[in-house]
């Protein structure tokens, strides 16, 4: 059975690049009915924090990537977070010492930093040259009667490494690239290199599907895979598949410092999970050739790892919206109704939230659910209706008042009082009527009426819109704007 895992360490926001890696995770295991194991990486207390442990939980939860082990709910390998798996990290390591597979080093950084520089001065592999591979028992004492504290170094084989990646295929690396490293500091807390292929193992973790940033990490943990099956502490190497690159603007890589990266930007914004899921899903695999837009179902039922594409993908935020704009055209409008609720309160709103009217919300919803690209925009377009005034906007005023408004406005205002206000035909007749009046086409005509009664050159559907103000409201900003 398959068992996946997504493990972020809780440091900073989550970025769009993490959402991928999840969403990969996690719609493998579902398509495959496999497991999704969600474990926290939280070993470095210096940049980890609580706060962003609970964003990510949170995260998830807003995504809709459920997990089935992992904090919160446990499973058979718990703990999941890896501050509280510190024992079992040291025990692994000693083991690995004992065995030979790891040994103290006592190189200083000083030391380090000036052979390092040497060998790339005489255009040499730059890594650890294995200096205390091999140390005799005075050497041992020796250093540490200079009180020098050793870290603790996995020792890599001298044969190349090779595996097969599933979205790059066959890989090989030579020892010259891939030195021993460190799995312990001097302090004994233990390494990103050690702890998460020591919980990988654990953890019967089946597939690694992550970023291709840490690619060069890859072989480093086959080595260690293959020293904790002697040790019988795993049962075999998981397959590894690295995703591609995601570029973001000036074709640089998407960095998660980035704020175009910050997941809560989108979801600030009011992308729709879906939405975001669908979009995210495009970069690094395709639904088909010609359908960009589809379910989360959807999506689970067609995924697999052999058709994600190892070519750098581009992060496209107007596809993003689009495909957005397309999921929120999707729902029922009664979930669309619900899913604006957060804009239409406060901090959102710019109303009194007093003034809100649920049955005008239900009556425009449907307008606003066929123009809306993300659900932020529903409280500028639909604040006419719960404003006291509309919004002053002398942009708007400048723009939608050229010629002669007041003319206009007062022809539109006649008509409109005598127009059947049970139906937006009645009112565009009326306003159609008013432009001919004064020789404007509809558009030139509905402009100033726009502008008048909602406070913005643009919005929704301007009849529809009037229908719902009722005309008594209509007609007092009509004679406001006049006055
Ligand atoms: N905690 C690591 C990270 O967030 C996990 C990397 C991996 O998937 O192996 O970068």
């Amino acid at each position: 059975p398959v068992r996946v895992r997504f493990c972020p360490s809780p440091t900073g926001n989550p970025h769009v690049g993490l959402v991928r890696t999840a969403l990969f995770n996690w719609a493998y295991a579902r398509h495959e009915q496999g497991t999704m194991v969600f474990r926290i990486e939280d070993t470095d207390a210096a940049r980890d924090s609580e706060e962003s442990y609970n964003q990510l939980l949170d995260s998830m939860r807003w995504l809709g990537l459920d997990w089935d082990e992992g904090p919160e709910i446990g499973g058979p390998h718990a703990p999941y977070r890896q501050s509280q798996r510190m024992d079992l990290y040291k025990e692994i390591a000693q083991k690995l010492l004992d065995a030979g597979h790891a040994y103290k080093c006592y190189c200083s950084t000083e030391e380090l930093d000036a052979r390092r520089e040497a060998a790339r001065a005489a255009g040499k592999p730059s890594g650890y040259d294995g200096k205390c591979r091999v140390l005799t028992a005075d050497e041992i004492t020796a250093y540490e009667a200079e009180g020098r504290e050793p870290i603790v170094r996995f020792r890599m084989p001298d044969e190349p490494i090779t595996f097969t990646d599933l979205v790059r295929g066959e890989l090989t690396f030579t020892p010259e690239n891939v030195p021993d490293y460190g799995i312990l500091r001097a302090n004994g807390a233990p390494l990103y290199t050690l702890v998460n292929p020591v919980d990988d193992a654990l953890m019967e973790i089946t597939h690694v599907l992550r970023g291709e940033d840490l690619l060069s990490s890859t072989p480093r943990q086959v080595a260690l895979y293959k020293a904790l099956i002697e040790l019988g502490v795993a049962k075999y190497v998981p397959h590894f598949g690295h995703l591609p690159y995601v570029m973001g603007e000036g074709n640089k890589k998407l960095s998660k410092r980035d704020p175009q990266a910050s997941l809560n930007l989108y979801r600030e914004r009011g992308f729709l999970p879906e939405g975001l899921l669908n979009y995210l899903s495009l970069l690094g695999w395709s639904f088909s050739a010609d359908q960009d837009v589809f379910s989360i179902e959807e999506m689970v039922a067609a995924f697999d790892i052999a058709d994600v594409n190892a070519n750098p993908a581009r992060f496209d935020l107007k596809k993003a919206e689009a495909i957005n704009a397309d999921h929120i055209r999707r729902l029922d409008v009664k979930a669309f109704a619900e899913a604006c609720r957060p804009w239409l309160q406060a901090p959102h709103a710019n109303w009194d939230p007093a003034d809100f009217d649920e049955a005008a919300w239900q009556a425009i919803a449907p307008h606003a659910q066929t123009r809306l690209t993300v659900l932020s925009d529903i409280t500028a377009n639909v604040d006419f209706l719960f404003r006291k005034e509309p919004v002053e906007d002398e942009a708007s005023w400048t723009k939608a008042m050229k010629g002669d408004p007041v003319a206009l406005l007062t022809t539109a205002r006649e008509k409109l009082t005598g127009a059947d206000w049970s139906s937006p035909d009645s009112l565009k007749e009326a306003v159609l009527a008013a432009g001919e009046a004064h020789g404007l086409k509809l558009g030139k005509a509905q402009a100033p009426v726009r502008v008048a009664v909602t406070g913005r050159t643009v919005g929704l559907p301007l009849f529809e819109s009037l229908e719902i103000l009722g005309k008594e409201r209509t007609l007092a900003r009509i004679d406001a704007a006049l006055a």
